[in-house]
């Protein structure tokens, strides 16, 4: 119950075990191009180029930066935790032009402050769900607002735990992470892109393994595939299971489930009498984020050894603050298949236990 990765569904590790084959074996073709199928479902998009890409979700955000924007390049960034600082670094790297749009920590960017930052950036880049700090920034206006910008929205946490429609947001980069919301191991990275922002792949990007233009003569299910780098094969099989275990479910279902999990947690805290910390109407389900209960722990032990203690006497792990609220909040995930009233009925019950 950290901030990911959550737990696997059994079936999902069960897929793991199936012998290897080539990643050009039209057995194995044919399970990609059914995987992309299934990420356009969740995704809510009928972008064509939509594909695992091999690595974790920061491999995503690299492959949505490095093949559009070159030095020089102006790019507004909204920043309200880690990993929307994460992605100014990374495109300062690239020699970028970056306008970072704050937000303190716990509240929303205001979408309007994005659009009148700069004008006519490159493009617009935001973190959908902040898991640093159990933030949802909306992104609905943006697509209209943005004129020829292209939309660049991080879905790691979101996906599959609150809604994401790319094609009506006019979303034209999206990517996400296998080990949140989709209860995959961590290791691809599901990724998105618009027709209009295909046509404005740079020719060269400076990234040879994350080069789209290469990638894309691989997944894109039409003509000769040509090997690029090894496709993680077993990685497919447990993405493939995890995506058709949140279809046989329903889309709708699982979101309805991680809220109805999440509302019961929150409700639970505040019976203890902790304090929530993302303001109140951004709350994301997936991710809920208390202040540490200063006074009521036991004498002589801090945040970092009740943690401890849940994790040893009671089989919970939680997830500690980052940077100046290290040591100051908890982060309590409930993705995927970990978002279940049992889980968080046991860990209340280990909380009430474990506090003085
Ligand atoms: C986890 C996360 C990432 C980074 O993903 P890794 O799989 O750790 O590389 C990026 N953005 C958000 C919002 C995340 O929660």
């Amino acid at each position: 119950m950290g901030p990911g990765p959550s737990n696997v569904y059994p079936s999902v590790l069960q897929s793991m075990n199936q012998p290897l084959v080539g990643h050009l074996d039209p057995e194995f073709l044919s399970l990609l191009d059914e995987t992309n199928d299934l990420l356009r479902q969740v995704f809510k998009t009928s972008n064509r180029l939509t594909f695992p890409v091999s690595g974790t979700g920061t491999a995503g955000m690299e492959t949505a930066l490095v093949n559009f924007i070159q030095a020089g390049d102006s790019i507004v960034v909204g920043v309200n935790g880690v990993f929307g600082s994460r992605m100014c670094d990374a495109a300062e790297r690239l020699g970028a032009n970056v306008i970072r749009v704050d937000a303190p920590w716990g509240e929303p960017i205001e979408q309007r402050t994005l659009l009148d930052a700069y004008p006519s950036p490159k493009a617009i880049a935001l973190v959908h769900a902040e898991t640093s700090t159990g933030v949802r920034n909306d992104v609905d206006i943006l697509g209209s607002g943005k004129g020829e910008s292209l939309l660049i929205l991080d879905c790691v946490t979101s996906l599959g735990g609150i809604p994401v429609e790319l094609d009506e947001w006019k979303v034209d980069i999206a990517f996400s992470g296998s080990q949140k919301c989709l209860s995959v191991p961590p290791g691809l990275s599901p990724f998105s892109v618009s027709e209009t922002a295909r046509e404005k792949i740079s020719e060269r990007p400076p990234s040879w393994y994350l080069d789209l233009n290469m990638i894309s003569r691989y997944v894109d299910g039409v003509g000769e595939r040509a090997y690029h780098h090894t496709a993680p094969i077993s990685m497919i099989y447990a993405l493939n299971t995890g995506l058709r275990h949140l279809h046989n479910e329903g889309l709708e279902m699982s979101i309805a489930r991680h809220e109805n999990a999440s509302d019961r947690l929150k409700e639970g805290l505040e019976r203890l009498g902790f304090r929530l910390f993302a303001r109140e109407g951004n709350r994301l389900p997936q991710l809920t984020t208390v202040w540490v209960p200063e006074g009521r722990l036991p004498p002589g032990r801090n945040e970092a050894d009740l943690r401890r203690t849940l994790l040893e006497n009671h089989g919970i792990e939680i997830g500690g603050g980052l940077g100046e609220f290290q040591g100051r909040i908890w982060r309590i995930g409930l993705m995927g298949h970990s978002a279940r009233p049992h889980n968080v009925d046991l860990l209340l019950n280990a909380l009430e236990e474990s506090l003085d």
